[in-house]
């Protein structure tokens, strides 16, 4: 009788090792076919056809494929649409296929498409099952002691801390039933060119543990013209690192440094827990009042650093370039376009999910909404960060800021296009008007 097979469908979890899914797979006993599909759907509306993240996973998704060969098996990857990709998977492989594994996903967008995919799989007989990988914590595992999710970081925080154990910890033994692997001959990758994109001059930050940046987090962490963070997130975002080895370390090394990933679960749960964020929804509803000035050659100023603001630039100019910008200025400009030039948040949200190659929707939207006052555990609406205080505290050698601007002292830099203190007042009195504050 032939050996039945089980298919493990990577998504955000580009790694071969510590895989909770692909663990799974494996150790179902059958035979294990690992694929990987180019989503039209997410593609065709990526606008840059030289997006640094779909190299970044074509890059990684042909490293898997090369350490698959290598025990003589091989990775198969498709481009189309996801249900016809897999209806063409059920009729290949027929009612060899039994079992389909992936690593749970907590966006919107994915769990429709997981539902609908686990509909078609389960009406051909075919089981699907999917996994917690990409966080610590997920949806309801950590609650008030009332039984209630949490919209206020400290105490999830505490509660985060309390509840782990070295279980949650422990890495996948994956390699143990590695012999699973389906043994087939190698197919190759869709190529970019054939998917419509080309390659980027984007540089990807390199994934190791860097110990010693997470030893000195806390007194390096806020300023930009250090390398003071570990820029592994994009590594986490698409699961090149395991979240669970780099907990580890962090518990090890750093508290602080484990409060970020904290954090990063956090807004996983918050997503979970209330949609409507991902729906383009404020947080907080009255926020949703705001009466907005979205000017548009303000946002276009914004986007390309030329506001004449230099910290705001430099950051602006940082992501344009590199698709990285440190997580001190993401908070400077955010709270620049919200407050000091009024334009809603979801503009700012939506250009950096073009730009960030860390881009991903629970904590990007977590930071926004922070920054706009809308979200959670937000920044009040009052707090309106001065840049030039913000210069003063955070790269008060003009390092950054000269690094991105190198005109700074030029008259080819822009002028203000607002003034701080107008602007500054303007904004409180229009938070304080949809909130119906008293002054
Ligand atoms: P480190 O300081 O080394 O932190 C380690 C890891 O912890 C990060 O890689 C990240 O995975 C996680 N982390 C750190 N801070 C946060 C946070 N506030 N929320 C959630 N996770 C965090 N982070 C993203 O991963 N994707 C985004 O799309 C994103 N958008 C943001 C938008 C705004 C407006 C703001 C203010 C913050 C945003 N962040 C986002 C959070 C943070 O800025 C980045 O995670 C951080 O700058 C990444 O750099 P690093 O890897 O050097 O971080």
């Amino acid at each position: 009788m032939q050996k039945k097979l089980s298919i493990f469908w990577f998504r955000r979890d580009l790694r071969l090792f510590d895989n909770a899914g692909l663990y799974h797979a494996l150790k179902s006993g059958n035979e294990v076919l690992p694929v990987f599909i180019f989503d039209r759907n997410i593609l065709d509306k990526l606008e840059d056809k030289d997006d640094a993240r779909l190299v970044f996973i074509h890059e990684n998704l042909s490293a898997i494929q090369s350490k698959l060969q290598e025990k003589g098996s091989d990775l198969r990857a498709w481009y189309g649409d996801v249900l016809g990709v897999w209806q063409d998977i059920i009729n290949q492989f027929g009612d060899t296929l039994a079992e389909v594994h992936c690593n749970l996903d907590y966006e919107p967008q994915a769990n429709s498409r997981d539902e609908a995919v686990k509909n078609l799989l389960n009406q051909n007989g075919i089981a699907f099952y999917s996994h917690k990988d990409q966080v610590i914590f997920e949806k309801s595992e950590i609650l008030s002691n009332a039984g209630t999710p949490y919209s206020v970081f400290t105490p999830y925080s505490r509660k985060w801390k309390e509840q782990l154990t070295p279980y949650q910890l422990e890495a996948y033994p994956n390699e143990k039933y590695e012999d699973n692997f389906i043994k087939t001959n190698l197919e190759p990758i869709p190529s970019l060119a054939s998917m419509g994109f080309g390659n980027s001059k984007i540089d990807f930050p390199s994934m190791d543990f860097k110990s010693e940046i997470i030893k000195k987090y806390k007194e390096n962490r806020d300023f930009p013209a250090l390398i003071g963070t570990t820029r592994l997130s994009v590594h986490l975002r698409f699961g090149t690192i395991s979240i669970r080895a780099l907990a580890t370390l962090a518990k090890d090394l750093n508290e602080g440094y484990l409060n970020e990933l904290i954090w990063r679960d956090f807004y996983f749960q918050i997503l979970h827990h209330f949609p409507h964020v991902g729906h383009g929804k404020a947080f907080r509803k009255e926020y949703d009042t705001i009466a907005w000035r979205n000017n548009e050659q303000e946002f276009k100023a914004w986007c390309e650093g030329k506001t004449g603001y230099p910290i705001v630039d430099a950051g602006m100019r940082e992501l344009n370039a590199t698709g990285f910008m440190h997580n001190r200025v993401r908070m400077i400009v955010a709270s620049f376009l919200t407050k000091h030039l009024l334009i809603d948040w979801r503009w700012g949200e939506a250009y950096f999910a073009k730009k960030l190659l860390d881009f991903d929707l629970s904590a990007n939207n977590g930071g926004w909404q922070w920054a706009s006052g809308s979200g959670c555990d937000a920044a009040p609406y009052f707090r309106v960060f001065n840049p030039t205080l913000q210069t003063q505290k955070f790269d008060p050698d003009l390092k950054y800021i000269k690094k991105w601007i190198p005109e700074l002292n030029s008259f080819n830099y822009p002028k203000p296009i607002v003034v701080h203190e107008i602007a500054r007042k303007l904004a409180v009195e229009t938070y304080q008007k949809a909130l119906k504050k008293e002054a």
